[in-house]
């Protein structure tokens, strides 16, 4: 199963991506996350997008298309994928649906986690998570059952991301609004759109996200 998470920054994607990886045996695949390990890396290309994503910018379409073009013929994608921040303007739509139909593949679920933007500050600015795991928390919605301790591996070091503040949260609601809103129209126009309502509880959503999954 190809499943493609749409939805703004903080909607819960990621969040939601890990419980499906791990009720379904399928794949998360975050570009968010890859530009990450690339910048990490200090490679020309991880420099380059580091500057945009720290603007709250998107990097460009041909840098994504060509990582997550390869990202997907990995032998661990061969069971399905959760493509989780991509794609984000129409251009990467299309370049996803002839990169699949020339891999002999398809998506079988677009679902859109729709949220408030209000509610998006909020999420963001308490976004944290594991330095050992990365297992994801949140300052008030998403606590380690054992204060300063990672539920998952114990861990008890905890990093947030250099772009998770308000100044750049407003810029990344814009893109989202402006370049990536059109694609809820692009895939809801070809009849391949479902919507879940994130601002439920983090359970909740995941009910609702295997309501469709089935
Ligand atoms: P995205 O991947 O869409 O940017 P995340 O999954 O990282 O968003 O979620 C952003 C933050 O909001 C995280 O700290 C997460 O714990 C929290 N969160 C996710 N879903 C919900 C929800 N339904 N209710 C409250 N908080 C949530
Ligand atoms: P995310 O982890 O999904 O919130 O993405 C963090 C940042 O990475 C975004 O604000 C963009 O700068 C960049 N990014 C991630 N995915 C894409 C994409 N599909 N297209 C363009 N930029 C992206």
């Amino acid at each position: 199963m190809n499943l493609i998470l749409l939805g703004a920054p903080g909607a819960g994607k990621g969040t939601q991506a890990k419980r499906v990886e791990d009720a379904y045996g399928i794949v998360q695949l975050s570009t968010g996350d890859m530009l990450r390990a690339e910048a990490a890396s200090g490679s020309a290309i991880g420099r380059e997008a580091k500057t945009l994503m720290d603007a709250g910018q998107l990097v460009p379409d041909a840098m994504i298309i060509s990582m997550i073009g390869s990202r997907i013929d990995k032998p661990d994608c061969r069971n399905g994928f959760i493509l989780d921040g991509f794609p984000r303007t129409v251009p990467q739509a299309e370049a996803l649906d002839a990169m699949l139909k020339d891999k002999g593949l398809k998506i079988d679920h677009v679902i859109e986690i729709k949220v408030d933007d209000d509610a998006m500050v909020e999420r963001i600015c308490g976004r944290y998570s594991c330095a050992k795991c990365g297992a994801g928390y949140h300052d008030t919605f998403q606590k380690p059952k054992k204060e300063g301790v990672c539920d998952v591996c114990g861990g008890t070091e905890f990093k947030r991301r250099s772009d998770d503040n308000e100044a750049t949260v407003r810029s990344r609601l814009k893109a989202y609004h402006e370049k990536t809103g059109p694609i809820v129209a692009y895939y809801a126009g070809q009849g391949r759109s479902k919507a879940v309502d994130g601002m439920q509880s983090i359970d909740d959503v995941t009910r609702q996200l295997k309501g469709i999954l089935g």
